[in-house]
């Protein structure tokens, strides 16, 4: 019995002194999962409407980043965070910053004095794309290695211009490449892949591209498919001017299937009456070959009218072999002048008349602003030997009112196609696309929702161009941010001054760092140029 009471009683004392400790660690595990993890961020920004690029409907949550990352997306309540600088985005939708796959951006990037970029930085475009068209500025590493020194308003993105590697091997004239000249172009495409491109881009539509056959692209894209890029093409016919448009979007499809590598139309549309409607059938055609395994995708400006350079919209283009001074030579020659009117006045009518022709670039202030029927008046003389008067002047470029509203909303609407502004001087999409889109198509017509215009607009062009850790709004992406105001976010360019910048963003972050704030340009260059190979 003894022994017994002894025991208990060790036993009652052991769980005497016991019972605190484990309510002790208890209460220790309790503190611990109460104590909030702490975060030290440079910038956060609180209470705004945050659409992440990926998912469709918008979540109220913090956005923390510190360096050039996103460190932490969601309740502030949860953690502590210790930020040098805090965004109140009440009222405001934040969103992934815009990436535009096809801007002529490169020609202000090169240059000090309008690197800012600030016609696309102010829509909300934090990354261009660049080289598109067939046109880049070669070789890519000396361009990288210029925007690097001198500073970028936005993020860039090269691809190779077809055209750049055909002018070094072959020239610009209609002319078949040896196989030793393909094969020193494939060497080319190489080494601009090496230098960090994403991929190349063509123009089929213009001269010299027009030249090239298309087992002589697929060629060139084997080299690309090997370095895991892309094929961005402006087709080879987005009317009824050569091979047709629907030719031209099968031939697209035969260069991703037999050089086996994603391809990306650029600015899709139906140019001409010719073609209208024609958006139905291109659908199912890509669907055909999405299903086939074919990576196919598109670009759109949500604008009725193209806009090119005179001569690449109406003059024959065998009459441009040789270039520009040798179709002014050509339209000299008795024997060839009526047929090449013939054929201008052909493609006037194919985009809708001359009276849906404007002069957006011009060097003579007699013909800028003015319609081909106007210039044609003014000079008493018909619109096809009009359009040569005017190409006397220098370099002339011209918006072209030739689309159907059918097709831009039914393209619009596939989730495949992608918002691009093919941003180039005198056409208000190069000031405009993204504010538009938001402000025309989401907001007015509601072809589309906010969270699809964003994630078409962000996440889904990442993916398709494969640039790695940007257009989604995560921890560890990259902190490419934008703010606007729904009420006042819109587009301010039209066809008489295209040369206003976007209303209605209230910031800009890219990289982490503010490039606009309160609706202002703070002055800082914060993009970088993207590198494949890194
Ligand atoms: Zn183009």
């Amino acid at each position: 019995m003894t022994s017994f009471r002894v025991y208990k009683l060790n036993y009652r004392m052991k769980m005497y002194f016991k019972t605190p400790s484990i309510v002790g660690i208890l209460y220790c595990f309790f503190l611990l999962s109460c104590a909030k993890e702490e975060i030290k961020s440079d910038l956060l920004i609180e209470n705004g409407i945050v659409y992440n690029g990926i998912t469709e409907d918008p979540s109220i949550v913090s956005i923390a980043i510190k360096n050039d990352k996103i460190i932490f997306i969601g309740d502030k309540n949860s953690v502590q965070i210790n930020s040098k600088k805090t965004i109140d985005a009440s009222g405001f939708i934040i969103s992934p910053g815009f990436i535009d796959p096809h801007t002529h951006a490169d020609r202000d990037l090169k240059d000090a004095e309008t690197s800012h970029n600030k016609p696309f930085l102010f829509q909300g475009v934090t990354t261009v794309i660049v080289g598109n068209d067939g046109d880049s500025f070669y070789p890519t590493k000396t361009y990288r290695e210029l925007y690097e020194e001198q500073g970028i308003g936005t993020n860039v993105v090269q691809l190779i211009g077809h055209h750049e590697i055909l002018e070094k091997v072959i020239g610009n004239s209609d002319v078949d490449p040896t196989p030793e000249q393909l094969s020193k172009m494939q060497d080319l495409m190489q080494e601009e892949m090496d230098a960090g491109a994403f991929g190349m881009s063509t123009g089929l539509y213009y001269a010299p591209g027009s030249y090239t056959s298309t087992e002589e692209v697929i060629a060139l894209a084997k080299v690309v498919a090997e370095n895991d890029g892309i094929y961005d093409t402006h087709l080879r016919d987005e009317s009824s001017n050569t091979i047709g448009l629907i030719s031209a979007i099968n031939e697209a499809i035969k260069i991703g299937r037999d050089a086996k590598l994603p391809i990306h139309i650029s600015h899709i549309k139906c140019l001409g009456v010719d073609v209208w409607k024609q958006s139905d059938s291109i659908i199912k055609i890509i669907e055909n070959a999405q299903k086939q395994g074919i990576q196919v995708t598109a670009n759109q400006y949500p604008y009725d009218a193209s806009a090119t350079s005179l001569n690449a919209a109406v003059a024959p283009r065998w009459a441009e072999s040789g270039g520009k001074d040798s179709l002014l030579y050509r339209i000299a020659l008795p024997k060839l002048k009526e047929r090449i009117l013939k054929e201008t006045l052909a493609n006037i009518n194919r985009r809708g008349g001359p009276d849906k022709l404007l002069i957006v670039k011009c060097d003579d202030n007699r013909f800028l602003g003015k319609t081909l029927l106007e210039i044609a008046a003014l000079l008493n003389t018909s619109p096809e030997e009009a359009v040569y008067t005017v190409l006397k002047t220098g370099y002339v470029r011209v918006a072209s009112f030739n689309m159907n509203p059918y097709d831009i909303e039914n393209f619009m609407n596939q989730d495949w196609v992608v918002t691009g502004s093919d941003g180039n001087t005198g056409h208000p999409r190069k000031y405009g696309t993204f504010p538009r889109k938001y402000h025309k198509y989401v907001k007015e017509k509601q072809v589309l929702s906010l969270g699809e215009f964003i994630k078409k607009s962000t996440s889904k062009t990442a993916e398709i161009f494969k640039i790695p850790h940007r257009g989604v709004l995560k921890e560890d992406y990259y902190a490419d941010i934008i703010i606007f105001d729904p009420e006042k976010f819109r587009d301010i360019a039209n066809y008489n001054d295209a040369f206003q910048l976007s209303e209605g963003l209230i910031y800009s972050i890219i990289n982490g760092k503010i490039s606009v704030e309160n609706g202002k340009f703070t002055g800082d260059l914060n993009g970088k140029v993207l590198n494949k190979k890194e």
